[in-house]
């Protein structure tokens, strides 16, 4: 089984589940007491919301960067980022480490194909909504066609997230607003929602939605256990066994 490393702390609210899940998922594969082995890199999220407000998305992409670094200098054989919206600095996090970045935007498409749909709605921070990090991979590496809330939804789905569910406060009439926008979203003819932000599933409980909803957090967990326990491929032959058998 390999080490994971996940980067977490954004919140650490949404941190907590990750662990549950990837254990779980080692523990329904292996039996037994087996449990996952990884390592935890947890930021102080206030630094990370300070340069994400300020839009200093290098400076967060260097400290994320540093912080893969240390995980992969200390064992970790993949990087799991344990949110969606910092995926946005993505390329500076991969470019710094050797080892395997497991995309939750990849995890989350592969589920929803695996449903058979084509067509989602997207709910996230504003920069995940918003920009387009998140929206061309769906769109152009996993041809989802992927519809995002209107803007005064938007807004409304940004600041819950940052005033209520990132400090674990979870209120029923943000519930009702969030299944309100996810109706509005059904109606412009979405298949099925991404919980495109990993405190969501705090919220929403998929089974009072009438649509399939993708839960990032569970479903980057599953993918990031996958991994840990698929095996290495086949080495390949060697010339020198090729030259031996052409003797
Ligand atoms: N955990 C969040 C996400 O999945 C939002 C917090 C953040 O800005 O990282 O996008």
């Amino acid at each position: 089984m390999k080490t994971i490393g996940l980067l977490g702390g954004m919140s650490w609210e949404s941190t907590i589940p990750y662990y549950r899940h990837i254990n779980e998922a080692v523990k329904a594969a292996l039996g037994g007491l087996h449990s996952a082995k990884l390592l935890l890199y947890s930021v102080d999220f206030q630094e990370i919301d300070a340069l994400q407000q300020a839009g200093k998305w290098d400076e967060a992409g260097h400290l994320l960067a540093s912080a893969a670094k240390r995980l992969e200098t200390a064992g970790a054989q993949c990087i799991v980022l344990c949110a969606n919206t910092m995926h946005l600095v993505a390329p500076a996090i991969e470019a710094a480490i050797s080892i395997p970045f497991l995309h939750i935007a990849d995890a989350a498409a592969i589920a929803v194909k695996q449903r058979g749909l084509h067509c989602v709605g997207l709910l996230g921070t504003r920069f995940t909504m918003e920009q387009d990090f998140y929206l061309r991979r769906l769109r152009e590496k996993h041809g989802l066609e992927v519809f995002v809330p209107e803007a005064d939804d938007r807004a409304e789905v940004h600041r819950i997230i940052y005033q209520e569910l990132c400090l674990g406060r979870i209120l029923g009439q943000s519930r009702v607003t969030y299944e309100q926008i996810i109706e509005r979203l059904t109606s412009r003819g979405a298949q099925g929602i991404i919980l495109g932000c990993t405190e969501i599933p705090m919220l929403i409980d998929p089974a009072r939605l009438a649509v399939p909803a993708f839960d990032t957090a569970l479903l980057h967990a599953q993918f990031a256990a996958n991994y840990a326990l698929s095996e290495p491929p086949e080495p390949a032959p060697s010339h020198e066994i090729i030259d031996l058998r052409r003797s």
